[in-house]
């Protein structure tokens, strides 16, 4: 049995999967994070007691995902956006409260792994070594995975493509540069620049029906700045990683005119006379972080 663990910022999620990746238990608690770091460990220990209780099975080993990184040289979390988590061992603290080893992955390389082996990958592209999965939402994160693993990398960064550089107009980025990918292609950084230019504030729910509607200008030429942008960031991507499959994920990630309107676009900015890279839609749904857990 292999169980994961997905702590967000709101909510905590367990799951317990077979050996065939067939769910055995799965539940959620609030993570209260109001009630600071200990707490929050606290949360993740009670929700694996009472997944004891109602299985009467004992975990061997917990795989944690979560936004942010372990930092491999001091062994802290560092990146996440409960910012109460940063600067501790979690890993090793919930290794302490829980009495089991626990393994950390960064969210978005849950995400990756588990579409890679439970989810799209081995149904559409059985042959893929290199995947590319991508969250495309409220952040723009990314994860690498290599042979079935994740690529964590050296630094714990691998597949942060949200904070390379892709243009100017991206303005300052919270983590101190200006022009990161995050500050065009995330939701909230496009209805900034739709208000922008409308004088209304309006979520991408809203905008993407004006879109297709074709009958306001700023929802078009948002659309479009964002589908222009995609392409070119991706492609930065695939001229390093050159993946086998891009796995696009996230509430924008679902946009039917990415595959038509952006992907397409991508070999302008590739250094390849045409784009073997398949983008594929993730099967898994809201379960691919934990199941991405549990896999660790
Ligand atoms: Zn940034």
């Amino acid at each position: 049995m292999k169980w994961g663990i997905d702590l967000g910022g709101t909510k905590i999620e367990g799951v317990i999967l077979d050996e065939e990746g067939k769910v055995v238990d799965r539940r959620r608690i609030a993570t209260e994070r109001e009630g600071g770091y200990a707490h929050i460990v606290s949360r993740i220990a009670l929700l694996v007691e009472q997944m004891r209780e109602a299985t009467g099975l004992n975990p061997a080993h917990l795989g944690i995902g979560t936004p942010g990184a372990i930092d491999p040289p001091t062994g802290l979390l560092k990146n996440s956006n409960t910012v109460v988590l940063n600067g501790h061992p979690l890993d090793k603290d919930l290794e302490r409260a829980i009495g089991v080893p626990v393994t950390l992955a960064n969210d978005a390389n849950c995400f990756a792994v588990a579409e890679t082996l439970l989810g799209c990958v081995p149904k559409e592209a059985p042959d893929a070594k290199v995947v590319f999965g991508v969250i495309l939402g409220t952040g723009t994160g990314g994860g690498i995975v290599v042979d079935g693993k994740i690529l964590g990398g050296g630094q714990g960064i691998g597949g942060e493509w949200g904070h390379m550089f892709l243009d100017n107009s991206a303005g300052y980025c919270y983590c101190g540069r200006v022009g990161c990918v995050e500050q065009i292609l995330a939701g909230p950084a496009q209805e900034r620049y739709y208000a922008n230019l409308s004088g209304t504030a309006r979520t991408m729910k809203d905008i993407v029906p004006r879109y297709r509607a074709g009958n306001d200008p700023a929802a078009t030429a948002t659309l479009d700045r964002f589908f222009h942008f995609f392409a070119k960031g991706i492609a930065n991507v695939i001229n390093v990683l050159d993946p086998d499959v891009v796995v696009l994920g996230g509430g924008l990630g679902n946009i039917d005119e990415l595959y038509t309107q952006a992907v397409p676009r991508v070999v302008d900015h590739l250094f390849n006379p045409r784009l073997d890279t398949r983008f594929l839609r993730p099967s898994l749904g809201d379960s691919a972080g934990v199941f991405g857990a549990a896999l660790l």
